[in-house]
């Protein structure tokens, strides 16, 4: 690093002077990394005034040095709350204020310090009469945070009054607040999002976000206007183009040619506060009470559209369970299961079964404050592989059941599983095809389940006696109740 220029970030995750905010300071030899930690965190003289002579900060070192991929070295010290990060450009590995402390460091920090740290993204709803209550969601990478955090409702619950409003697209900070409630707030200031796919009518609150004080990375450069191209932007790539690696191309024929002209992980880093739908309490330093946390992930025959734990600990276990199958597999094939805990798995800081049992510490403590747990499938396929729920928008449907069940508004089917909507409590007026098959989405098919559970057995076999008694004995009443 001889030679290069220092800079020194000092930085908040979450807002400057909120008791459930934390301080990170990072040095780098990366103007990229500034620039873009400038945007995702609040940076800057408030956040060394927060500090004062304090010395609680995350000491976070990046030394792009020749970014050489072979000798490269993301590091987590928790016991020292620092972080190294060796020879990677790319924003995961080297904004260190996300992944590498808003998760990885921070679920130690509050592991100790009894709160959590979550792969989540945080939502307001609001009904007709205003009343806005918040979810928080944990779904796998490319699993629907970010369209499901930004959410624009169907013209149906639009026209009665419905909003949707984001306070958080990523990640979670969750505490108890002074009332024995869960509160969340969102740590960091902006999105890092996946730019491909990215269009008015797959995420419009997304793209809207980017149209100002936004950086891009390895996209597509029109130059008749100096606009940015991704695939799924539209269907006119640019003629005169520069793709990302910086070749001048002819972006019709390169497309057509099978060619990318944006990376396929290429991104945009867009301050929150241009989404046109960010949350009036995303500056809230006490953040927001959580009324229902809801895992998922893309199960073809699995899980159902939606259905309930009967309580923490279930709840626990069906976050601790949760898997995503792969999407290259071919239409109708099940795809190769990855269990991935509260879609934490590359991120938790410690144990993972010492994790768990750490979700269930919070548990007690929250006691019958606790919001509710359910999970969610939007990626249900039929036979012939097919989608068999719309998803994006009219996701909402399945949010108002299960703010409807938090609120004790309606009643539930008990299964196997846990609890399912009753046929007609979905609302699917207005839905493009209101002829859903409701039925086949929710449900539960014991061989596949049965299947999924011995998968579970052998995943839960690897963590020996730490695994913590009551997920045992949770897939042990599942396999009952199955049976
Ligand atoms: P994140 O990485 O968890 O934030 O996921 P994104 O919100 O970026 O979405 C990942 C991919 O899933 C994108 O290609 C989305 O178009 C797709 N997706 C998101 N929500 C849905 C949905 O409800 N149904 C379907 N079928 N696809 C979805
Ligand atoms: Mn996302």
């Amino acid at each position: 690093m001889k030679g290069r220029t220092m800079y020194v970030i000092p930085y908040s995750m979450g807002p400057v002077g909120s008791p459930f905010s934390k301080i990170g300071i990072e040095l780098t030899d990366s103007i990229y990394v500034v620039l873009n930690m400038a945007i995702m965190t609040r940076v800057g003289q408030k956040v060394m005034d927060q500090l004062g002579d304090s010395s609680e900060f995350t000491r976070c070192l990046h030394a792009k040095k020749d970014v050489n991929p072979d000798d490269r070295y993301i590091v987590q010290f928790p016991q020292d709350n620092a972080i190294w990060s060796i020879n990677s450009a790319y924003g995961g590995n080297v904004l260190l204020g996300k992944k590498c402390f808003a998760l990885r460091i921070a679920s130690y920090l509050g592991k100790n310090q009894g709160w959590m740290a979550e792969h989540m993204l945080i939502l307001g709803l609001e009904n007709p009469q205003g009343e806005v209550k918040y979810i928080c969601a944990a779904f796998p990478s490319a699993c629907g945070k970010t369209n499901l955090a930004m959410l624009i409702p169907p013209e149906y619950l639009k026209e009665k009054g419905y909003k949707v409003w984001t306070v958080g697209d990523d990640i979670s900070w969750l505490n108890i607040g002074p009332d024995g409630r869960l509160y969340a707030i969102n740590p960091e200031a902006g999105f890092f999002g996946v730019a491909p796919g990215t269009s008015v009518k797959t995420n419009f609150n997304a793209l809207e976000s980017t149209k100002k004080n936004t950086i891009f990375t390895n996209v597509a450069i029109n130059n008749d206007d100096m606009t940015v191209w991704w695939e799924g932007l539209d269907k006119n790539p640019p003629v005169n183009a520069t793709e990302w690696k910086g070749a001048k191309v002819n972006g019709v024929e390169y497309t057509e040619a099978g060619n990318n002209l944006a990376h396929p992980n290429s991104r945009f880093t867009a301050p929150a506060v241009n989404c046109p739908c960010i949350s009036p309490e995303f500056e809230n330093p006490q953040g927001v009470p959580v009324e229902a946390i809801v895992f998922g992930g893309r199960r073809a025959k699995c899980a159902p559209l939606v259905y309930q734990s009967r309580d923490w600990q279930h709840g626990t276990f069906v976050g601790a369970t949760m898997a995503s199958e792969t999407t290259a597999a071919a239409a109708g094939a099940v795809g190769v299961v990855r269990r991935d805990p509260m879609a934490m798995k590359p991120f938790v800081g410690y144990n993972m079964a010492d994790y768990w049992g750490h979700w269930l510490e919070m548990g007690k403590k929250l006691g019958d404050k606790a919001p509710k747990i359910f999970h969610v499938n939007w990626f249900r396929k039929d036979d012939e592989g097919h989608f068999m729920w719309p998803g994006f928008g009219d996701n909402m449907r399945v949010l108002l059941w299960i703010l409807d069940r938090c609120a004790g508004k309606v009643d539930a089917d008990e299964v196997a599983i846990g609890y399912v909507p009753k046929p007609g409590d979905i609302d699917v007026t207005g839905l493009e095809d209101e002829n859903i098959d409701m039925n086949g989405l929710l449900a539960i098919d014991h061989d596949v389940w049965m299947e999924d559970v011995k998968n579970i057995e052998e995943y839960f076999a690897q963590f020996g006696d730490r695994l913590p008694k009551e997920m045992a004995d949770e897939l042990e009443k599942l396999k009952a109740n199955l049976k």
